[in-house]
């Protein structure tokens, strides 16, 4: 029957480069953090324009670094948006302070007018996600965390490579103290596990730093550095977040070839976008007007009451069709463990509970091929006609300017 072999939700794109660099640094005889670690945050100092990076072993650590060393703690109330991964709201609970949902906006991003809503005497930071890889309103964000005197801390797991208003997330330019990105298996850059933290503060850095390797003091290092390399102090309760040479050599080398990825992606996205122009059961991705979407994701939305199907079973007739997809997110009020504060009233987040039922992410990444891809696009028309509420759908063909190397050329 169906010929087309399983085309995976995602796949990482490695290749000689990091395998190489990977036997290099095992045959080296330094595996922890050293100098192929600093390569890889001066690299991506110069790639993001940050001024200062620090690498760790996931971006839920780098988010909770940050909340740690800015002395958010019991008592303080963080902002976030319900449409996000765990991890945003669980750093919140791990140092101490209380999670405050503000609800999203059309474009998915968390919304600056409900921020301000949330905002009370004990709101210490707002932690804005850059959902799929589009950026916030950043601008937003920052008028309202100088209003307040607030922290922001970017969760920029979906932004590595997403620009913001001519800038890089994560750059210099940034109003934020800190930016964490994400180097998961999935993620658009990935050491299998890691992350990297931005800041242009430099004590922040410092403090970062102490916190990220249990607390031990570099300083005291250096100052007693004629008595040996042997001594140092812990001087904090830190943590052990250190990103392992072993994983800045693959991230080295997807750094390389980042801006080669987020091309093909983006002729990927557009490739979908054009074959889903004219069926009105689908709602695509928003354009992003200021700025560069860095396309971690393409989050689909079906126009439900257009469709005599919902969306466990659109995914279901993926899956049929050999075709892996996901779901970005399950807002946090629906998780069982978040529900004793996302319930309360003062965390409603309806925009975000009418919009999940809708959600469908598809498969978008370098290594998937054309064909795939037209596959895909097909198979998900096929899908819409079948379950048509309404008229005929209309029918579409891949042109010369509809070939992924066609587009945006
Ligand atoms: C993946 C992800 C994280 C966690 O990243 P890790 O590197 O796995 O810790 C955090 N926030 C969002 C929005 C994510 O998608």
């Amino acid at each position: 029957m169906n010929q087309q072999p399983f085309i995976p939700f995602n796949k990482p794109e490695i290749d000689d480069a990091e395998i190489d660099e990977v036997v290099d640094t095992l045959r080296s005889g330094w595996l922890t953090t050293g100098v192929r670690t600093a390569q890889f945050e001066r690299e991506f100092c110069q790639y993001t324009g940050a001024r200062h990076a620090l690498a760790v072993n996931s971006c839920t650590a780098a988010l909770h670094l940050a909340l740690a060393a800015l002395g958010v703690g019991p008592g303080d109330e963080v902002i976030t948006t319900p449409l996000t991964f765990c991890a945003t709201v669980n750093v919140i609970l791990h140092v101490g302070a209380t999670p405050v949902l503000a609800d999203i906006g059309p474009d998915g991003n968390i919304d600056s007018l409900s921020i301000e809503a949330r905002i009370t005497p004990r709101t210490k930071a707002i932690i804005p996600v850059h959902f799929a890889g589009a950026p916030c309103d950043m601008n937003a964000i920052w008028s309202l965390a100088k209003k307040y005197s607030l922290f922001v801390i970017e969760d920029a797991a979906h932004a590595v490579g997403t620009h913001y208003d001519g800038q890089s997330i994560g750059s210099r330019e940034s109003r934020s103290d800190a930016v964490a990105f994400s180097f998961y298996a999935t993620k658009n850059l990935t050491t299998g596990e890691g992350g990297m933290v931005t800041t242009s503060d430099e004590l922040l850095l410092n403090r970062m730093k102490v916190l990220a390797l249990h607390g031990i003091s570099k300083d005291a290092w250096n100052r007693y550095h004629e008595e040996g390399n042997w001594y140092y102090e812990v001087v904090d309760n830190g943590f052990k977040y250190n990103l392992s040479d072993i994983q800045s050599a693959i991230g080295i080398h997807q750094l390389r070839k980042l801006e080669r990825f987020i091309d093909r992606r983006a002729r990927q996205a557009a490739f979908y976008q054009q074959a889903f122009a004219n069926l009105e059961q689908l709602e695509l991705p928003a354009p992003v007007t200021n700025g560069r979407h860095s396309w971690h994701l393409y989050a689909l939305r079906l126009n439900l009451e257009l469709l005599n199907i919902d969306r466990s079973h659109f995914i279901v007739e993926l899956r049929n069709r050999h075709i892996g997809a996901s779901v970005h997110f399950i807002p946090i009020p629906l998780h069982p463990f978040f529900k004793r504060f996302a319930n309360l009233a003062h965390n409603a987040c309806p925009n975000c509970l009418k919009l999940y039922p809708r959600l469908v992410s598809l498969p978008l990444y370098p290594s998937m091929t054309d064909s795939e891809l037209l596959y895909i696009a097909n198979s998900v028309r096929d899908i819409v006609k079948k379950f048509s509420k309404t008229a005929p759908v209309p029918s579409w063909q891949p042109g010369v300017t509809t070939t992924v190397e066609g587009i945006a050329q």
